[in-house]
């Protein structure tokens, strides 16, 4: 008899099951708009020119492979925390941050997640947006933490729900845990404004919550790394003790390798010191130390004048021709005469556009067109190009009629 005769199959990966779909369809008009991975006009996967130079400056440095400190290299992890607060912050300045280089953002997350399991004082519920990030609510809940939901997304609108979102959290118990998606939100592409991050960072504070900042795409949406950090410098400036996880994957390119930062930004640097000796603990007994390959490329790249500045022109071409492919689908579905308003595809910012499709119209596109994204419409940008948009918008103007 088996030890594990009584687990269940689970369930397969709802983006994995799309791309898996994709691979069996030998239509060649095929499109895949699941994979929320950065692709080029041509469709192909894009590794940055400054990694290029950082990967040869690296390969030339002749470096060892000995293991990296348990919190990272602090070459990449000083710099990261400083990309997300700016050069100017007060907080850096003083050492107010408990920093850790993780294993990207997910790492990030679930690093978060387990130091306040283990040491949160308040009500231990963390509040998501509806919808979030499908990982969200497994990784808090796995490290103990039951998540519960604020409003976040109207679909009558394809926007933001102003009023639905701040009249619930408005309602959520003093000292509780409010995840806060900082740029280009995952998977609605819907953003707060500067105003609204205001009144926000206000509301949140009356309400004494702790905000969890998770910024997966630091850079991709507007293109600007420093404009698309506004919603945490507005929540520093507030004075706000929080925290914020980071993922390199987009904005560098950088999936693969993993590197990430998570930061619980302190009362004082005294509390910091003791904060990031605890996450030390927890990491030590999770996976000892993180990977040394991705923080290297990126600390290369953070560091150095001439490649940052390659950097955040790469950073600009990928956003940019996701603004403008935004531009070309609705362009074409309004050419197309739909009777729909498509305003929200250039509207919405980031990686994702949450089209308001129905999963009638997903399973149609699937089936008589070949173009395969989660049954929730939506579609990652990234895998729209020059070449399949007016197949695609026409395909879409077919299945909304
Ligand atoms: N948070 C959000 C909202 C995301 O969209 C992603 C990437 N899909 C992540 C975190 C983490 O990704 P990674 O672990 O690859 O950095």
């Amino acid at each position: 008899q088996s030890w594990f005769a009584g687990v269940q199959m689970g369930p397969p990966d709802a983006i994995l099951g799309v791309t898996e779909a994709f691979k069996r369809d030998t239509n060649p008009k095929k499109i895949n708009l699941g994979v929320g991975a950065y692709r080029d006009d041509n469709g192909k996967p894009w590794v940055l020119p400054s990694v290029r130079k950082a990967e040869e400056r690296i390969v030339a440095k002749q470096l060892d492979k000995e293991y990296a400190t348990i919190i990272g290299v602090p070459d990449f992890y000083n710099k990261a925390i400083e990309l997300a607060l700016g050069k100017d912050s007060e907080r850096l300045r003083e050492k107010h941050n408990a920093t850790t280089q993780s294993i990207s953002g997910t790492g990030a997350l679930r690093i978060g997640a387990a130091f306040l399991s283990k040491f949160w004082q308040g009500n231990r519920e963390v509040y998501v947006p509806t919808p979030t990030w499908g990982n969200h609510v497994p990784i808090f809940e796995h490290s103990g933490l039951p998540v519960k939901k604020y409003r976040y997304y109207d679909p009558k609108t394809c926007g933001l729900d102003v009023k639905g979102c701040f009249e619930d959290i408005s309602k959520i118990p003093e000292k509780s845990i409010v995840l806060l998606h900082a740029c280009a939100h995952n998977p609605t592409g819907v953003d707060l404004s500067a105003e609204q991050w205001k009144e926000l960072s206000q509301l949140i504070k009356k309400k004494n919550l702790f905000p969890f900042f998770d910024m997966a795409y630091q850079g991709f949406a507007s293109g600007d790394v420093d404009h698309d950090a506004q919603a945490v410098r507005i929540f520093e400036k507030d004075g706000h003790l929080y925290c914020l996880a980071q993922s390199f994957a987009k904005n560098m390119g950088l999936y693969g390798e993993r590197a990430g930062a998570y930061s619980v930004i302190s009362a004082s640097k005294e509390e910091a010191d003791r904060v990031i000796s605890q996450i030390k603990i927890l990491i030590r007994a999770l996976y000892s130390n993180p990977p040394i390959n991705g923080a290297r490329l990126a600390a290369e790249i953070l560091n150095d004048q001439e490649l940052r500045a390659i950097w955040l022109k790469d950073v600009k071409t990928m956003a940019d021709r996701i603004i403008n492919i935004r531009a070309q689908l609705k362009g074409n579905l309004v050419k197309l005469g739909s009777s729909r308003s498509w305003d929200h595809i250039t509207n919405q910012i980031g990686m994702f556009c949450y089209t308001g499709m129905t999963a009638e119209n997903v399973e149609r596109l699937s089936k008589e067109f070949s173009i395969y994204l989660t049954k929730d419409g939506r579609i990652s940008m990234a895998g729209v190009t020059s070449k399949n948009v007016d197949y695609l918008a026409h395909a879409m103007h077919e299945v909304t009629k």
